[in-house]
């Protein structure tokens, strides 16, 4: 059976479907020597890496003997037309596979015009599932970070917090970049997605591979980004570090305090005192837990009581009066830290910084004009 397809039609990295035979033309960003060892004990090689084109990138692996013209060269930085290439899904990521079908020619040189024609995605929009990300974000805050990367080893850590209208992540490299400095605009081009679990959440974190091309850049958006809604959060395997969602407050339901060691800021039940620091003060943070909804899903989160009211003398059911009126049917951008659990998504915010009120909603608006036109008769 011959399933070669032998066209010259190209599908873009950012298309490909799991299953797939398929010709693309790529650039060859990264090329590694893996070895496999099978159950009889025999030893083979193999080789992993990344491709690019100018819509997206992709890891790979070679598997047995493809056909490499003799003008071409599969090799790091070379351009080549991959035909027969089987798209794979691996660790529920697509990756390319390359076997004894796959027929490798001599590639256009794509290599210096992708920084323009770039697609960019933006922070809100990751979801786990890629292998590498092309961002567009300022640097919030950047620090160095004593570690240990290799035991024994002490090392230095990077970590730039980076930030867009839809969100923030963590990226972090083993090396110093000159261009990671808080407050600078910068463009990230082929950094590694990672998923980290802790607790019994899943966080996103970008970090800075020998491929990852960082330069500054003037503005971040070219085009508006959209904001992630309610429904897309069930489709990730992890969060970025904060979630910018846009939604109406459809209930205002009670209070929730948290309890905190004033010592180690570690969160302490109702009952208890921290394990460490029994004689230490609690510090209670109040926030007004309100459920929104953006038209696509419902989720929780929990406003600082802070912005409706700085009365601390205030009742529970006073404080929810005043945010049933503040709050009720607005429409609201919130900022936080996104937790899926059999119960649904919980949305965190961290402060009165994290809640902006936007504008009336329809229905809002609607009351308003009757509220008004019941006064004025
Ligand atoms: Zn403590």
């Amino acid at each position: 059976m011959n399933t070669f397809k032998n066209t010259d039609k190209f599908t873009k990295l950012s298309e490909l479907k799991s299953n797939t035979v398929v010709n693309i033309s790529v650039k060859i960003l990264s090329k590694k020597q893996r070895e496999y060892t099978n159950k009889a004990g025999t030893k083979s090689t193999y080789f992993i890496g990344v491709l690019e084109d100018e819509s997206s990138t992709i890891s790979y692996k070679v598997w047995g003997t493809p056909k490499i013209d003799l003008d071409a060269n599969f090799d790091e930085g070379r351009s080549v037309l991959v035909y027969n290439a089987m798209v794979k899904e691996w660790n529920s990521k697509l990756e390319i596979n390359l076997n004894n079908n796959t027929i490798i020619k001599k590639g256009e040189d794509i290599v210096q015009s992708t920084k323009k024609k770039i697609k960019y995605g933006s922070i809100g929009e990751i979801s786990g599932k890629e292998t590498t990300v092309n961002i567009k974000a300022g640097i919030s805050k950047y620090n160095i970070i004593e570690t240990y990367k290799n035991p024994g080893q002490p090392s230095k850590l990077y970590i730039a917090k980076l930030e867009d209208n839809t969100g923030s992540i963590d990226l972090m490299s083993f090396k110093e970049q000159n261009t990671l400095k808080e407050g600078n605009k910068v463009g990230i081009i082929n950094a590694t997605v990672s998923v980290r679990s802790f607790n019994d959440s899943k966080t996103l974190r970008l970090i800075v591979n020998d491929y990852t091309d960082i330069f500054i850049i003037d503005s971040i958006h070219e085009e508006t980004t959209t904001l992630p809604q309610i429904n897309d959060i069930f489709d990730k395997v992890a969060m970025p570090s904060s979630l910018k969602i846009l939604a109406d407050v459809i209930n205002v339901e009670r209070i929730i305090a948290k309890l905190s060691c004033s010592i180690c800021k570690r969160y302490v039940s109702a009952d208890k005192r921290c394990a460490e620091h029994p004689d230490a003060g609690i510090n209670i943070e109040k926030y007004i837990k309100c459920i929104i909804d953006d038209n696509t899903a419902s989720a929780r989160t929990y406003i600082p009581v802070s912005f409706v009211t700085s009365d601390e003398h205030l009742t529970d059911d006073d404080i929810i009066s005043i945010g049933q009126m503040k709050l009720l049917f607005r429409k609201i951008r919130i900022n936080g830290k996104v937790k899926i659990s059999d119960y649904g998504i919980d949305i965190y915010t961290a402060g009165e910084k994290d809640v902006e009120l936007i504008d009336e909603s329809a229905y809002f608006t609607q009351h308003i004009k009757k509220m008004e036109s019941l006064l004025n008769d």
